[in-house]
């Protein structure tokens, strides 16, 4: 029997396979790092999602460690160069939560374009702004999208169902058979899109892959979607550019900075053109599942080697 002990939780129906497939003592139990440190040494399989930060002291600690299970896509928690190093192998779960992320992404650019947060927001106060909530329609306005993986295409296929242009970069996707204008360079595509929306991983190279400089490139009046990961969005170029009224608007599911509570982002945050939700691209109860069952299907199949 090997120690798993899930530091962020998996959907039921995962954490019971883990424990039916005999192979696993189980713990779950979300511990701070000091405490996480404490038992890591007798551990075997660490699963987490985005909510512990698998350090080079936590892999360190875990002597025993052999797998660290990331119920999830994003490996910017996982210190996973530390990882290779101690032969410790790191598993995530590819496309599992692509369908959940595309939909929230869909539903800020809705959001975002029909200003529905600040009419519901109006009504609950009693007012009714209908003159004030003029929006503009998706049908026919281009999309960019950067970073062109498995979110980026379910965005892709959603927004080509609502009558829009869509081009994307990047830069190891050579074709598509959907109806996308594949482009050579991130500078091409904000130079053509009136929403630009991030779906690359947070990596030394996509740090503020939309900065000051780029969000220069962009069309005046466009808006810019992150659902990828804070960090990917310079967010002091893009308050800056929605001060100046570069930028129409921005809608955010992710931040550099979370809870975004320091003051840059809550003076982002106090902006009407902004829309915002706390980091719940994957949080469906259908996604979680899914990334659950994969998950436990990877280790299982690891601990059966
Ligand atoms: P993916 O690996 O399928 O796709 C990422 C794509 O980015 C790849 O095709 C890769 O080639 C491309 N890319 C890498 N560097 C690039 C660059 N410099 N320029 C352009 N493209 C580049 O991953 P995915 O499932 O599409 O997820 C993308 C990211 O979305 C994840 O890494 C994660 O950080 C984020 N995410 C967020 C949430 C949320 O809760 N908001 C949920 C799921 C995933």
């Amino acid at each position: 029997m090997f120690r798993l002990h899930a530091n962020d939780p998996l959907a039921p129906k995962a954490m019971n396979m883990l424990e039916e497939s005999g192979l696993f003592e189980v713990t779950q139990e979300h511990l701070d790092k000091e405490e996480l440190l404490k038992i890591i040494p007798d551990i075997e399989f660490l699963v987490v999602r985005s909510a512990t930060k698998v350090t080079a002291d936590i892999l360190k600690a875990g002597t025993k460690l052999k797998v660290v299970g990331r119920a999830g896509v994003g490996l910017d928690n996982v210190d996973v160069s530390t990882a290779k190093e101690l032969g410790i192998r790191v598993y995530n779960t590819p496309g599992a939560n692509a369908i959940s992320a595309a939909e929230l992404t869909i539903g800020l650019l809705i959001a975002l374009m029909r200003q529905i947060p600040r009419g519901t927001n109006g009504l609950k106060e009693g007012k009714w702004e209908k003159k004030k909530l003029k929006g503009h329609e998706i049908y026919g306005k281009t999309l960019g999208l950067i970073g062109f993986g498995a979110i980026g295409r379910e965005v892709a296929k959603r927004a080509l169902a609502f009558g829009m242009h869509v081009v994307a970069f990047d830069p190891y996707v050579e074709n598509t058979d959907l109806d996308v204008e594949l482009t050579k360079s991130v500078d091409d595509v904000l130079a053509k899109a009136d929403v630009v929306s991030l779906h690359v991983p947070l990596t030394p190279r996509t740090l503020h892959i939309l900065g000051e400089k780029e969000i220069e490139k962009m069309k005046d009046g466009a808006v810019i979607i992150n659902a990828a990961r804070g960090g990917v969005l310079d967010e002091q170029a893009l308050y800056d550019a929605l001060i100046a009224g570069k930028l129409a608007g921005a809608a955010l599911d992710v931040f550099e900075v979370e809870p975004p509570v320091d003051e840059l982002r809550r003076k982002l945050l106090g902006l009407p053109n902004v829309v915002a939700t706390p980091h719940i691209g994957a949080s469906t109860y259908e996604g979680q599942e899914r990334v659950g069952i994969e998950m436990a299907k990877k280790l299982i199949e690891v601990a059966k080697e």
